[in-house]
C-alpha cells in the first residue's frame, strides 16, 4: 500500500463520525483508515454492478481472495507508520471496517464472478490503443446494462407483488387455483447449498474428513408477503438412491406443485423468478410443466423469468443467508431441529419437511416421464429468458430473449398430441444403498447427538457389505 499522499481525493469524512470514536487519536486512526480502505479496494478490489437485495445501497467490492483481514491490517499499519499516526489496533480495524464498510468484503471461494465481466475487465486493462480500450469498454457497459435492465424488472415485480397484496389477509390454507384477482404475485425459487448433518456450534474436528449426512433445502419465496416456504428433505428422501436426483428438474417440478398447490394466493395470474440453472430451472420439464398448468386452467397466465447469470441476487438468497447464520450457532442433529432452526431463523422463514404424515404433506412425481411423449423443448432455451405460458394459447409459449426483446411464438406440444388432464405417476423416494447406510451408521452415528442417533443414522435393515470405508476407526 503507498503512502497516503498519492490517494489524497479519497478522504471518507463519514468514517469518523460513525465510527463514534472518543478521542482525535482514534479520529484520524479512522480517518486513515477509511482513506486506505477505500484507495485499496478501488486499486484491486473488483467492484460488482448491483447490491444484494437487502443491502440496496451501495454494490460490493470484492478483494483478491488470498488477502485476509489482518493481511490488509498489516497494509494499513505500514501506511499509518510512513504518515506518523498512530494506527488502529488490529480488533478495531476489523470492527470498523464491518460497521462503516460493510460492501468491502474479501472474496471467498464461494463467491460467484461473472465470467463475462471478468473477461471485459481484463480486455479493457489490456488494450493498447485507445480504440481498443472504448470498444472493450462499450461492450462491457452494454452487458452491465443488459443485467442491470433484467433486475430492474425483477425488483419492479416484487414491488408491484407486495403493493397488490399490502391490503389483502393471507389464506389460511389451500386456495381453490385461479379463483382470486391479485393481479401481482410474484414468486421466486431456488436451492440452497445442502446442509450437512450432524452440525454443531462446537463442531468436533475430525467429523470435516468424513462425509455426513446431506439436507437439501429447496426455497420458494412469495415475494409479495416476504414469506419463503424452504422444502426440505435428506439424501434417504430423494427421488434417486442415496440423494440422487435432488436438485433435477423433476424434483424441482414436484416442489413447485406442491407449493402452487397449498401455498398459491389463488391468483389467475403468476410471475415465476428463478435461477439461470438448465439442469434445474430452465429446461424442457419446467416449461412443459407450465404449459400443463394452463392447458389444465390451473393458472390463466404465467410468465417465467430468469435474470442474467452471476447478476441475479434475489431474495431467496437473502433468506437462506438468514438461515445459514441460525444454523452456524445452533446444534442440528435431525431434520426436525434443521426446521427449528430454519423457523427460528427468521419470522419470514418456514419449513417444510417432507416427512411429515399430515394433510398437504408433499410427494415425488414422475414430471419427466409424464411429459415426455407429449411436449418438446423450447429450441435455444439458453438464450431465452422471458417465458409466457397462457390458457388463451394452451400449448404455446411465447419467448424473449431480454425484457424489452422481440416475443417469438413456439409450439411446446408434439404433433398428434393432446394435454393431459391427469397427475403423473407418484414416486416413492429411493432411500440409502446398503454401503451409504452402514457408512452413515458407523462414521456418523458416533457424531449425533443421544436422543436422534435413530432418526439420522439408525441401524440399517440390509446387511453390511465389507469395504475399506465402512471399517470403524477406534
Ligand atoms: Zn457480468
Amino acid at each position: 500500500m503507498t503512502s497516503r499522499r498519492h490517494y489524497p481525493q479519497l478522504h471518507v469524512p463519514e468514517i469518523s463520525d460513525t465510527a463514534g470514536g472518543p478521542t482525535s487519536r482514534w479520529n484520524s486512526g479512522s480517518v486513515l483508515f477509511g482513506d486506505c480502505a477505500t484507495w485499496y479496494a478501488d486499486e484491486v478490489g473488483m467492484p460488482q454492478p448491483a447490491a444484494p437485495s437487502g443491502r440496496d445501497s451501495i454494490p460490493p467490492v470484492y478483494l483478491p481472495g488470498r488477502e485476509t483481514c489482518k493481511s490488509v491490517h498489516e497494509k494499513y499499519q505500514k501506511v499509518s507508520c510512513d504518515e506518523n499516526i498512530r494506527c488502529l489496533s488490529a480488533v478495531s480495524f476489523r470492527r470498523i471496517w464491518r460497521k462503516c464498510l460493510p460492501h468491502i468484503v474479501i472474496m471467498n471461494h464461494r463467491t460467484d464472478v461473472c465470467h463475462k465481466c471478468e473477461t471485459y475487465r481484463e480486455q479493457i486493462v489490456k488494450a493498447v490503443t485507445e480504440e481498443d480500450k472504448l470498444l472493450a469498454s462499450n461492450e462491457f457497459s452494454s452487458h452491465i446494462y443488459t443485467a442491470q435492465k433484467e433486475r430492474d424488472y425483477y425488483r419492479a415485480r416484487c414491488q408491484a407483488a407486495i403493493k397488490s397484496l399490502e391490503e389483502r389477509p393471507k389464506p389460511r390454507g389451500p386456495v381453490t387455483p385461479a379463483s382470486a384477482d391479485s393481479p401481482d404475485v410474484h414468486h421466486t425459487f431456488d436451492f440452497a447449498q445442502s446442509v450437512l448433518l450432524p452440525s454443531h456450534c462446537r463442531q468436533e474436528g475430525s467429523l470435516y474428513l468424513r462425509s455426513p449426512y446431506k439436507a437439501n433445502l429447496f426455497g420458494i419465496c412469495n415475494d409479495g408477503r416476504l414469506l419463503q416456504t424452504n422444502y426440505v428433505f435428506g439424501e434417504d428422501q430423494s427421488m434417486g438412491v442415496d440423494g440422487g436426483q435432488s436438485h433435477s428438474a423433476t424434483a424441482v417440478v414436484s416442489m413447485l406443485h406442491h407449493y402452487l398447490s397449498t401455498y398459491s394466493e389463488g391468483e389467475k395470474v403468476v410471475y415465476l423468478n428463478a435461477d439461470n440453472c438448465g439442469g434445474q430451472n430452465k429446461n424442457q420439464v419446467v416449461t412443459s410443466y407450465l404449459a400443463w398448468r394452463v392447458a389444465n386452467e390451473l393458472h390463466q397466465g404465467i410468465y417465467l423469468h430468469f435474470m442474467k447469470p452471476y447478476h441475479a441476487r434475489c431474495m431467496v438468497d437473502g433468506m437462506f443467508g438468514l438461515i445459514r447464520r441460525k444454523i452456524r450457532r445452533s446444534d442440528i442433529d435431525s431434520l426436525g431441529d434443521l426446521k427449528m432452526a430454519i423457523e427460528a431463523s427468521s419470522k419470514h422463514n418456514k419449513a417444510k419437511l417432507v416427512s411429515s404424515v399430515s394433510e398437504n404433506s408433499w410427494q415425488w412425481y414422475d414430471w419427466k416421464g409424464f411429459f415426455k411423449s407429449t411436449f418438446r423443448a423450447v429450441p435455444g432455451i439458453a438464450k431465452n429468458h422471458h417465458f409466457h405460458f397462457s390458457s388463451t394459447f394452451p400449448g404455446i409459449v411465447k419467448v424473449k430473449k431480454s425484457v424489452d426483446g422481440e416475443e417469438k411464438d413456439i409450439r411446446l406440444v408434439k404433433r398428434g398430441k393432446h394435454i393431459p388432464e391427469c397427475l403423473p405417476a407418484p414416486v416413492e423416494p429411493q432411500g440409502l444403498s446398503p454401503t451409504r447406510a452402514w457408512y452413515l451408521y458407523r462414521q456418523i452415528r458416533p457424531f449425533v447427538r443421544g436422543p436422534h442417533k435413530d432418526d439420522l443414522c439408525p441401524v440399517p435393515s440390509a446387511d453390511e457389505v465389507q469395504t475399506g470405508a465402512n471399517v470403524t476407526e477406534e
